[in-house]
Order: C-alpha cells, then structure tokens, then sequence
C-alpha cells in the first residue's frame, strides 16, 4: 500500500521483459508486482546482505527503499534526536563521533555510499556499544527514525552475471537456458549451436571475444591460460568456434555431472526432501513472525492496540 507505482514501473527487468517479450502479455498486476512480492519476502527476514546475480541489483535497491519509506512513514520516535545523542556519546573518543557526524553529512548531502559504508564500519567495530545503541546509529546515517526494517544490501560473486545461450540475460521466459542438471548430450548441442561474434562468418575470418557470448562462458569456467588460447585463437583466426566451445562444452557437462550426483539422493527419496523443507519452514516462519510483530506494533496492528 505505501510502494508508490512509479518505482514499480521503473524497475529494469520489468521494462526489459516487455522490450524482449512482445508476444506476450505483460501488462498484468502479476509481472508490474513481482518485484514488490520479491521486496516482501526479503525484508520479512531483515537480512543485512542479499545474495543475487547482476540482474536483482535494482530489485534490491528498491527493497531498500521500501524498507526505508516503511521506517519513515512508521518509525516516528519523537526522542529520536536526544536517543542519538546518548548513543553517540558512547561510540568511543571524540574522533570516532566526529568521524561518524562527517561521514554521514557526507552521505546525506551527497549520497556518497563509500561515506556510508565507512560510517557503518565504525559502528559496528565499536564491540563495546549495546544493540539498541548500534541500531539507533545505523538508523540515523540513513536518515531513519528508526530501523523497523533494515535497508538490505547485495552480496554479489565474483561472477555475478551468467549469460544465457544467445547472450541475454540467462531466463526461463526467454528459453535460452542450461539447467543445472542438464544431461551432457543437450548441453553439448546448445552450447554447438549458440550464436558467436557475428563478424566471424567463415572460419578464416578473425573475431572478438568479447562480442561473443560463448566468451562470457569461458570468463566464468576457463583458466587464464585457456582465455589466452582462445583470445589469440579467435582474434587471428587460429581456431574455428567449434574448437572455442569444446572446452566450455567440458566444463558445463563437468559440473552438471557433479549436479547430478549430487541430486540423485534426493530424487529417490522425497520424504527427505520435505522433512529438509519443512525444518527450513520452521527456522523461517519463527524469523518472520518476529518481523511481523515489529510492523504490526509499528502500525498499531496488534491485538488490543487503539486506532490512532
Ligand atoms: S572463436 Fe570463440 S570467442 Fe571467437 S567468435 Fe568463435 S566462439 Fe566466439
């Protein structure tokens, strides 16, 4: 109810998969609200970092900022101010709080997220500080009266994007994908027929890697040495594509092989996989519970609150 609908539709993936998928159609609440229903399952826990893939880097960003609307709008605490003032008096010496007082005038009036991590830091190094303390100070760097809900941010990899088959975004909805668990004859005739630099029409004519996207596969499963093979290969016509991808093809099939074993265990007995499932359910639906008594209580929501 308090996401405004501009931010929904600004979101990337939302404006690429209606640019991509024109024959469907994508004007429904289900596509416009993902995203929002993503937010939703992220902040019921109140995780500090999100693990995502390049591609949710935006999702994030707005899971942050519904976390933050949700603070300001409900998180009101008239002695807010005097509460800072008392934790900040216990941060440590003089030079810590004036560090801390920098950094987040440098992050509020520039928005600069190095000035805002290095605030952070000092926090949470100060070991001495009580928890409420320490929230109240994360808090106040964002301008938050009060941090209901923390404003998550993205763990990436160091691979963070994997690119699908014909060099988009890996998806479902655009059938270019390999599973994990892939048998090695399919992945062998995907990866075969994947498109390459479009400048390589015969085999003597010399490419460029990083217009190919079967490149954005050696750069996540090749060792340099077999980058350097392939960059001096492509570039001087020295190796068709199909000798390119061969090492890719050995790679995938490596790991689905290794996916495979792994899931087969699993796969002859389900009862396993629900009791795994269920003692998960267990774990998460104690840490969501104990969000929705914080928004309930914040919202005046909770059995025997008055409506104000
Ligand atoms: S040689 Fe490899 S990198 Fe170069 S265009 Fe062919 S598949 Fe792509």
């Amino acid at each position: 109810m308090i996401t405004p609908l501009s931010w929904l539709e600004r979101v990337p993936t939302y404006k690429d998969q209606q640019a991509q998928l024109k024959e469907k159609d994508l004007a429904t609440y289900g596509f416009l609200g993902y995203p929002l229903l993503q937010s939703a399952d992220i902040l019921i826990y109140r995780p500090d970092f999100v693990p995502v893939g390049e591609d949710q880097v935006a999702h994030v960003e707005m899971t942050r900022e519904v976390a933050r609307r949700f603070n300001n709008l409900y998180g009101r605490d008239p002695a807010f101010a005097k509460k800072v003032k008392a934790a900040l008096g216990k941060l440590g010496p003089a030079e810590a709080r004036e560090q801390y007082t920098a950094l987040r005038r440098s992050h509020q009036e520039s928005g600069t997220a190095d000035a805002l991590s290095g605030a952070r830091k000092l926090v949470q190094a100060a070991g001495h500080l009580e928890g409420a303390d320490r929230e109240l100070l994360l808090a106040n760097l964002e301008g938050e009266h009060h941090r209901l809900l923390p404003a998550p941010e993205v763990l990436l990899t160091p691979s963070p994007k994997v690119p699908g088959l014909d060099g988009r975004k890996m998806s479902k909805s655009y059938g270019n994908t390999i599973r994990l668990t892939e048998e090695p004859e399919s992945i062998d005739k995907k990866v075969r027929a994947m498109s390459t630099d479009p400048a390589r029409v015969r085999r003597t004519d010399p490419g460029t890697p990083e217009k190919c996207p079967v490149w954005d596969l050696h750069k996540l499963y090749s060792s340099e040495e077999t980058r350097a093979w392939v960059r001096q290969g492509c570039t001087t016509a020295g190796i068709g594509c199909l000798d390119c991808k061969k090492p890719v093809i050995e790679r995938i099939c490596a790991d689905a092989t290794t996916m495979r074993e792994r899931a087969a265990p699993y796969l002859t007995n389900p009862a396993r996989v629900r009791e795994i499932l269920d003692a998960g359910a267990k774990r998460a639906n104690a840490a969501a519970e104990s969000t929705m008594q914080v928004v309930r209580g914040a919202m005046n929501l909770l059995p025997g609150a008055s409506a104000s």
